[in-house]
């Protein structure tokens, strides 16, 4: 490839809102087969809005709102802006938090008002012996059909509320999966969310069930890239959280939304100013043109 080419395509990129780390980039991208999406944030807008609260026997939404929203106050993840955001509208200010941690892909624990209090996914609470009550159980299960994702929330000892968050997906997300369809790739969705709540987002954007992973934590998203390319696929990743920056790092291409995290930005090949996804497909139109006329 000759470097006036490159640089020619470099700069076409830079009109079509993709940002190109290096010219040699482009030659990685000709070679790419398969397409791994993040979801949240990548897929879907990632803009999420609290839209139900479901309490125990005894347990009012204020309290629930309360506690949960005090913890995710601490928290940077969309769920938690959402849920901190809507618990200061219902009660006002919300208390102080001791001995917050964050846990990746899971969720946030904390000290609120004297109870040691959990939120995010049921296996978080599951090891802090907090189950959830049958009631709860159903609740929850009914936001996951439904697409949403379900925040059990959980002090002393039990599990007494769960939070409906929900995700809208992109409107050029499906248009942006066909393309890159056409292209001869396959698209993949992978993701930290529940199963049922992924596979609801895969088929609206027409992902067909075999190609959803779910629930799989940080550390193993770099792991499934791994996977596909021990499979001899090449592999390109789209990502923006701070949880996909070794998955894009890792992958033969990554592609980082500009909407995103400073992580992905930093760890990807390419930029995605305006986090549109459809932009994925025209940079691997730009890179084949590009070598094309070189040859
Ligand atoms: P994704 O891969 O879709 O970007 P993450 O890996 O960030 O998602 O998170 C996976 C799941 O962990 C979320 O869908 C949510 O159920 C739970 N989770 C993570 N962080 C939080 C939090 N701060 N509050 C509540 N739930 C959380
Ligand atoms: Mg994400």
């Amino acid at each position: 490839a000759t470097p006036t080419a490159l640089m020619v395509g470099t700069g076409r990129g830079a009109q079509l809102g993709i940002l190109i780390k290096g010219p040699e980039v482009l030659e990685t991208t000709r070679a790419v087969d398969t397409v791994v999406l993040d979801k949240t944030g990548t897929v879907t807008t990632g803009r999420m809005a609290l839209v139900a609260v479901h309490t125990a026997d005894g347990v009012t939404e204020e309290q629930a709102l309360r506690l949960a929203g005090a913890l995710e106050h601490a928290s940077e993840h969309p769920i938690a802006r959402a849920v901190a955001a809507a618990a200061t509208d219902r009660v006002g200010e919300l208390p102080a938090v001791a001995g917050f941690a964050n846990v990746p892909g899971l969720g946030v624990r904390g000290t609120v008002d004297g109870h040691t209090v959990t939120a995010g996914r049921q296996a978080l609470l599951d090891e802090q012996r907090q189950p959830l009550p049958p009631a709860l159980a159903e609740a929850k299960a009914a936001a996951e059909r439904a697409g949403r994702t379900a925040v059990a929330v959980g002090w002393d000892g039990a599990a007494r509320a769960v939070l409906e968050v929900a995700d809208a997906v992109k409107p050029t997300s499906a248009e942006a999966i066909a393309d890159l369809r056409s292209l001869g790739l396959r698209p993949v969705l992978l993701t930290g969310d529940n199963e049922l709540v992924a596979l609801a987002v895969a088929a609206e954007v027409g992902i067909p069930a075999e190609d959803v992973i779910a629930e799989v934590l940080p550390e193993d998203k770099v792991a499934t890239v791994r996977r596909l390319q021990a499979e001899g696929r090449s592999v390109a990743m789209v990502g923006d959280g701070v949880n996909d920056a070794a998955a894009l790092a890792q992958a033969d291409l990554g592609l980082a939304m500009g909407t995103g995290t400073d992580a992905a930005i930093e760890a990807g090949d390419l930029t995605l100013v305006r986090g549109d996804l459809r932009a994925a497909g025209d940079a691997i139109r730009l890179s084949r043109r590009t070598l094309a006329t070189i040859k």
